[in-house]
Parts: C-alpha cells; sequence; structure tokens
C-alpha cells in the first residue's frame, strides 16, 4: 500500500486553482521530487498536500486515512515540513527550533521528559550543528538554517519527510550537501521524502521518482530515466537542453545549450 496517495487534488487562495487535477501516488521508503519552473504551483502543492491551504478539494490518504480529516496534532505526527524561505522567529535559539519538533509528542501540560531532550540531541549531532545550539537561528548562514530546519522536522519523529526546495538559498556546494543529507535519513532512518526543487542536475541521483509540474499541471511522472528528455525538458522548462551521462554517476544530466557569443561572431 502507498504511504501517500494525492487523487484529484485542486488547490488556490480564493481566486480559481492554482494546481488542479493532481494526483500521484509515494510507496513507503522512496524519494519523490516535484520539478517545475518558478511559478508553476510547487509550493502550493507541498503545502495543499498537507491540508495546509483553505481553498482545496480532492483527497489525500496517508497510511490509508483520509488526511483532510486528520486534526493538525495527528497530521504533524505523520509529515514533518521544512518550508521554502526564512518565516522564521529569527529570536528563538537553534535549541528551541528543534524543540518545536517535539511539541506534537507531548502530553498536555507536561515538559520535555528525558527521550525528548535525547532525540533532539542526537538530531543536532546528525545534522552536524550540535555547537551551534544556543546560537540564535537568525546569525546562522543559509545551509545552517537548512540544516537546523531539517534537525527540527525529525526532531518530529515522523514517517514523512516533505521539504519545499531546499536548495534555494543555498550556493553549489550547501546545495549538494543537503541533498545527500536528505539521501541518508532516507537511507538509515527509513523516511518517505517528498521533495520540491527547479535545479533538475540536483535531484536526478537522489529521486527515485519524478513529477514534472507546469502551470499547476502534472505533465509528466516516472523515474528520472524516462523523464530526462530533451523533449520533456523543453515542454516544461522550456529550455533547450542536451542530454549528457554523468561521467561518476552514469546517470542522465541535462546540459544546457549556450551560444559562445566569440565563436558565434567569427563564424560570420
Ligand atoms: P512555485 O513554488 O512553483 O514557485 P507557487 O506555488 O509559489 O509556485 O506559486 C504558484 C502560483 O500561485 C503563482 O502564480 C503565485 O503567484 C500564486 N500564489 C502563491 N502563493 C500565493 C498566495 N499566498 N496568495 C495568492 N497567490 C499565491
Ligand atoms: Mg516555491
Amino acid at each position: 500500500m502507498a504511504i501517500l496517495e494525492v487523487l484529484n487534488l485542486r488547490a488556490g487562495y480564493g481566486n480559481g486553482a492554482v494546481i488542479d487535477d493532481i494526483c500521484f501516488s509515494v510507496e513507503r521508503g522512496q524519494f519523490i521530487t516535484v520539478l517545475g519552473p518558478n511559478g508553476s504551483g510547487k509550493s502550493t502543492l507541498i503545502k495543499a498536500v498537507q491540508g495546509l491551504l483553505q481553498d482545496t478539494s480532492g483527497k489525500v490518504h496517508v497510511e490509508g486515512h483520509d488526511l483532510f480529516r486528520m486534526s493538525r496534532r495527528k497530521v504533524a505526527r505523520m509529515i514533518a515540513f521544512v518550508p521554502q524561505g526564512y518565516d522564521l522567529a529569527f529570536d528563538y535559539t537553534v535549541w528551541e527550533i528543534v524543540a518545536m519538533g517535539r511539541y506534537v509528542h507531548q502530553k498536555r501540560l507536561s515538559s520535555f521528559s528525558a527521550q525528548d531532550n535525547r532525540m533532539m540531541r542526537e538530531v543536532l549531532d546528525l545534522l552536524g550543528v550540535s555547537h551551534l545550539r544556543d546560537k540564535k537561528i537568525g546569525q546562522l548562514s543559509g545551509g545552517e538554517r537548512q540544516r537546523v530546519l531539517i534537525a527540527r522536522a525529525l526532531a518530529q519523529d515522523t514517517p514523512l519527510l516533505f521539504l519545499d526546495e531546499p536548495s534555494a538559498h543555498l550556493d553549489l556546494a550547501y546545495g549538494l550537501e543537503i541533498f545527500r543529507v536528505v539521501e541518508r535519513l532516507q537511507r538509515e532512518m527509513k523516511k518517505t521524502i517528498l521533495c520540491t526543487e527547479h535545479n533538475i542536475n540536483l535531484v536526478i541521483p537522489y529521486s527515485q521518482r519524478l513529477v514534472f509540474l507546469k502551470a499547476g499541471r502534472i505533465q509528466a511522472q516516472g523515474p528520472p530515466d524516462a523523464l530526462i528528455t530533451r523533449s520533456w525538458i523543453k515542454e516544461v522548462f522550456g529550455a533547450d537542453v542536451e542530454i549528457r551521462e554523468n561521467l561518476h554517476s552514469g546517470l542522465p544530466e541535462i546540459s544546457l545549450i549556450h551560444r559562445h557569443p566569440q565563436k558565434e561572431e567569427k563564424g560570420r
């Protein structure tokens, strides 16, 4: 049985649908990535699947249960979300941010147990940010902040981990590192990952399935081998590319077609 099933999902912000006819399912332990250009509806989709948008219809099932009928607390025990951007209160410390991940497991009026504390220390360790625990989140670099947000999501101890463009504010090396971290969580902690991205090459090695989103509609879905083609990239991203085999991974990757300005000049 699929751990996550999305059926005819339609969502927007009160002015008509931004995404529509969204159908896909995710097997337990899979890493699935929604790829699409800016404004194609990736953030809308990843929020709507969690029931975070008012204006939503369709069905979402998590482990067979209707997500739109679950309490927020129940949803938060199934899905942890690393949002895009920094809509965070900047004066919280790293420790306080990670503690937020544990709230969903607390009994009413109880304080953190020894187990909560141990888990928070473990996730900070796992993401290599233990040394930052007393720093304010506003004092961190983009890469450190992203790790802290992932640590918070892990502290939530959910089977599903959602990430909205985790590399968006990071430079190349940090972006790559975040995907390596997430892949480790999939492998070692058996997390099921739903991620959105616009950077195609970055996600190919890590995703078992891709969903191509354009103007709020799914254009295609399948394994990277089937979807990373010239014609699909042209169709979804509007870019002319060549597909090559990555020398290290043997996987397909896109190569941009540039016109070399000086060569063009000589060729005239
Ligand atoms: P992506 O994440 O792929 O860049 P978004 O889901 O953020 O795309 O946006 C898809 C469309 O929804 C855009 O046209 C955007 O303007 C619109 N949109 C996004 N957020 C809101 C909002 N809070 N209120 C109204 N429209 C929004
Ligand atoms: Mg977005």
